[in-house]
């Protein structure tokens, strides 16, 4: 059921029985499911040479021809998605259902980004001199660079793709490796439905030479990265080199904070199954909890019995509520991360430690009478922890959870329309969700400030950052 992995480099389909490789290993049960081919240097310039061809016709195709195309591949996905639901779920490890979902929202992104590609206008300035007309066109800034993780593997490739191609760039995409399917069965998935070979290139590699590489390539005008702060910072100085345009979508550490006038029990309960989905790899998973200290006791009990009593277990499995972790670090830094906690003096209200010594399964995990120093406090876990503070007024709630370098997501619940102004107004993130852990559709731009990154994904922001802006000026 898991398919060859193939590089498609100008039509041509890679695997690894011609080129070096690497292991992809289901999370679940630690089983080999395939090979993934690593390019060559000789690959990766074959790739630019073709994306660097593709960008003529692809950015000079009708927009609707480009949104015929993205529109099909939308179907693709849904026509098949229990069964790249299946590949997800046994490269990634979410539950099945997570996994669909997943599929689902890619075609709605590229239905969404083959609308809004329909509607990428310039405008004219009248002149001062009425003989003066100021013609402003907005048009794609060239071939592109995508490179994308593995928590939402076929997700984060389809923000990319989709903004790409749908503003008329050519891309090459580099998924993580350790989930490389769910990547290429999208990019399959457009081929299928029409792109040309040259519009779109697919390699893996070593990420560190894959990047260095492509980027110092004057035919990549822009790179797009999701991924740690440490490796974008990395990507950036890189595109410095060659003053390219950068996205950056990094990681968050999304502070909740719960006031005193709410239905604490409801609100645990959401929080919940909004911590855990994807076991908590998600950046902008709620994980700093501070709670007026009014109800916090209820909050942490509440919290806790519901985060006890999730289902971990195979994603394949129906009745798992939360798979294993993506991969061995993750439960490494988990392990770090709640002994450095307890050493300061937190205590574990449940979970803590890892399920059984087969597969990366990690208990869902809440903790609390946490220390201000703890790791945890300023390093986000990407991962099922949560901490759970008290607060005693508003002012010193928001303070801290702008605490930290990131800023990315953040959630607050009150009832009081002073409380939700001021949280409005200060908590510092590119992403509030007011009263609510749904924060963001295919039609709202995402992204953060701060070191969370710049650049959004998604909204009509979403073609922004593949889309230059030039002026002809008519006398
Ligand atoms: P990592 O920093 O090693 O890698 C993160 C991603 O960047 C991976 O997909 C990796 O393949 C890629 N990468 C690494 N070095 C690269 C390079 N030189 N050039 C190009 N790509 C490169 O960390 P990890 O262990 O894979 O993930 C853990 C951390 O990454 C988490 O703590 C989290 O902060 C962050 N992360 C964030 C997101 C997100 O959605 N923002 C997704 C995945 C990981």
């Amino acid at each position: 059921m898991y398919p060859t992995i193939n590089m498609h480099i100008a039509g041509a389909a890679i695997s690894a029985a011609d080129r070096a490789s690497e292991p992809v290993i289901d999370p679940a049960t630690e089983e080999v499911l395939g090979h993934v081919p690593h390019a060559t240097i000789d690959d990766l310039d074959r790739a630019l040479a073709s994306v660097d061809r593709g960008f003529g016709g692809w950015s000079a195709a009708a927009p609707l021809v480009r949104a015929q195309i993205l529109r099909r591949a939308g179907d693709v996905l849904r026509a098949r998605a229990d069964d790249y639901a299946a590949v997800l779920t046994a490269e990634q490890g979410k539950p099945l259902a997570e996994a669909k979902g997943e599929v689902l929202t890619c075609a709605d992104v590229l239905d969404w980004y083959a609308e809004e590609g329909r509607r990428v206008y310039g405008r004219t300035v009248p002149g001062r001199n009425p003989a003066v007309r100021h013609i402003v066109v907005r048009e794609p800034v060239g071939p592109a660079l995508g490179l994308t993780p593995w928590n939402f593997p076929m997700f984060m490739a389809a923000h990319k793709v989709g903004g790409a191609l749908a503003a008329g760039c050519s891309l090459i995409l580099k998924p993580s490796e350790e989930t490389p399917a769910s990547a290429m069965l999208l990019v399959e998935a457009l081929y299928e439905a029409g792109l040309p070979a040259d519009a779109l290139a697919l390699v893996f590699g070593v990420p560190a030479q894959v990047s260095s590489h492509l980027i110092a390539s004057d035919v990549i005008r822009k790179i797009s990265f999701t991924g740690s702060v440490a490796v974008g910072r990395h990507l950036m100085t890189l595109s410095a080199e060659g003053l390219k345009r950068t996205t950056m979508e990094l990681g968050g550490h999304a502070p909740v904070i719960v006031c005193d006038d709410v239905d604490v029990a409801a609100i645990a309960r959401q929080a919940s199954a909004a911590k855990f989905r994807n076991a908590g790899q998600v950046c902008v998973s709620p994980t700093r909890f501070f709670v007026h200290h009014a109800v916090h006791d209820q909050f942490l009990e509440e919290f806790s019995k519901a985060a006890s009593a999730i289902r971990v277990g195979p994603g394949s499995d129906p009745q798992s509520q939360m798979g294993p972790l993506a991969n061995p670090r993750r439960v490494q830094a988990m392990e770090r991360l709640v002994a450095d906690a307890r050493q300061r003096g937190a205590q574990v209200a449940t979970g803590g430690e890892r399920i059984g010594n087969q597969g990366f399964f990690f208990a869902p995990t809440i903790l609390h009478d946490i220390g201000e120093d703890a790791q945890i406090m300023q390093e986000e876990p990407f991962g099922p922890i949560a901490t759970v503070s008290p607060f005693a007024d508003l002012s010193e709630a928001i303070e801290r959870a702008n605490e930290t370098p990131y800023g990315l997501a953040g959630y607050a619940f009150a009832q009081s329309s002073a409380a939700l102004a001021e949280l409005g107004n200060r908590v510092r993130v590119g992403m509030l969700g007011l009263n609510t852990f749904s924060i963001s559709t295919v039609e709202t731009p995402f992204g953060g400030i701060k070191y969370s990154g710049h650049g959004r994904e998604g909204g009509n922001e979403g073609l922004d950052g593949y889309l230059d802006t030039r002026l002809l000026t008519q006398a």
